[in-house]
């Protein structure tokens, strides 16, 4: 069974921003810019980036701008006031959940980078908004409870992660079709930047190396998952909600020159893909847009110009060795019980304490095993279960971060 449920939608849309301040929310805005009648904002909201949201809100004129960052939206208050903008300043991470959840909205933009997201998402889910979805994070540790709360509150939840907006492209209209039909989900992966590197020297990548993506300018944290692999990880576990289908049928293909977002492979061995330049603005505006098309303003795929195609079997050319963490997708799909929150978690704080350069890069695999290994998963039936889950699983990838840096 498919996970994406909801009606269709009316034609001006309330849009409330969660992360406008990051990548996926600037893109958003890129594209909201070219539709004012079709898309109005809402709210804005951010961590702590008082510039940026400032400009967003001259520009955009939100009814709400958050900053969760209490001082930064002190500041931001102070600078609007002149203005004579009638922008309400929030500040704190519950107020979130009530900018996704509120009546005015119609679509919440879940772009917020991590499980900080996770509270915001399932309030929109439970208020039945249109809930497009590039926080993955939130879905990896909400798992089972997110598609209770989407279902219940009758929203509609859609794919803003390329390749799972080019897998529900790519699929038939009516999801109780899809179980049925589909073969394989081939998830494409760019490889990242250290595609090509001997795995033996992956102990001296530096955070700015592994932030220069080849194909795509993203976060910090992302970049550094997608060049270790876990970003494909997550997004298996993210295909497995989102379309339904036993981890069994998902592959992942490395494709270098991202062209090919994500395919699905049918029974009857035909194969439907999704292509584009690679640039997020393309899955936004289908998600702004869905059920219709609209303009995304992302530059044409130009087929004359495009380098040659090529794909790589991940088993692979020592893609094993280099990318370990990706196969950890199916060992806590297998396991379930939280194991998918828990490894997030791990990955967060591992993530984080590579880029402050506590530990190496090839140590964050280190801290995701020994963190799984430590804690004991076990089932989460309240946000409150999860949210305690992902606390204490983060007590224990900071431990296992001390004993290897103090181990070094
Ligand atoms: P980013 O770091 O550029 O932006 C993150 C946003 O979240 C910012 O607005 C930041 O202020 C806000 N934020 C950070 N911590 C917060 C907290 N604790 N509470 C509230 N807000 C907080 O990240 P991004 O690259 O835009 O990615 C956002 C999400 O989209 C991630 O889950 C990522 O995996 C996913 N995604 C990103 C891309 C991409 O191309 N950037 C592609 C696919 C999916
Ligand atoms: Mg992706």
């Amino acid at each position: 069974m498919s996970q994406i449920y909801g009606a269709k939608s009316s034609t001006l849309q309330t849009l409330t921003v969660l992360g406008s301040t990051g990548s996926i929310g600037k893109s958003t805005l890129e594209v909201v810019a070219r539709h004012p009648d079709k898309i109005r904002i809402f709210a804005l909201t951010g961590f702590s980036q008082v510039d940026l949201l400032f400009e967003q809100c001259l520009r955009f004129k939100p009814q709400y701008a958050l900053l969760v960052d209490p001082d930064s939206a002190n500041t931001l208050r102070t600078r609007l006031l002149p203005t004579g903008l009638d922008v309400e300043v929030l500040t704190g991470s519950q107020d979130l959940d009530l900018l996704a959840s509120h009546d005015s909205v119609d679509t919440v933009m879940a772009s917020i980078v991590g499980a900080a997201g996770l509270s915001s998402c399932l309030a929109a889910a439970r208020a039945g908004k249109r809930l497009l979805l590039a926080n993955k994070e939130a879905l990896v540790v909400g798992g089972e409870l997110f598609l209770s709360q989407v279902r219940a509150g009758g929203a509609k939840l859609l794919p803003i992660d390329s390749e799972h907006s080019a897998i529900f492209q790519s699929l038939p209209e009516d999801p109780s079709t899809w179980n049925d039909r589909i073969e394989k989900i081939i998830l494409t992966a760019s490889g990242g930047p250290f595609k090509a590197r001997d795995p033996q020297t992956l102990h001296l990548v530096t955070p700015e190396e592994a932030c220069r993506h080849p194909n795509w300018v993203m976060g910090q944290k992302i970049s550094v998952d997608s060049a270790t692999m876990m970003n494909k990880c997550l997004e298996v576990i993210e295909a497995h909600y989102l379309f339904g289908v036993d981890p069994s049928k998902i592959d992942v293909l490395i494709h270098p020159q991202s062209i090919i977002h994500s395919m699905v492979e049918y029974k009857d061995m035909s194969v439907v893909a999704q292509l584009g330049t690679p640039d997020m603005k393309v899955p936004i505006a289908y998600g702004l847009g869905w059920p219709e098309r609209i303009e995304s303003g992302a530059n044409k795929l130009s087929f004359q110009n495009t380098p040659p195609m090529t794909f790589e079997d991940f088993e692979s050319n020592r893609h094993r060795e280099r990318f370990p963490g990706l196969l950890l997708a199916w060992e806590v799909l297998r396991s379930a019980n939280g194991a998918p929150g828990v490894l997030n978690a791990a990955n967060e704080i591992a993530v984080e304490s590579f880029l402050s350069k506590k530990i190496k890069f090839t140590q964050i695999h280190e801290v995701n095993l020994r963190t799984l290994d430590k804690y004991l998963p076990r089932s989460a039936k309240s946000l409150d279960d999860l949210l305690a889950l992902d606390l204490g699983a983060r007590d224990v990838a900071r431990q296992v971060v001390e004993e290897l840096s103090s181990s070094k």
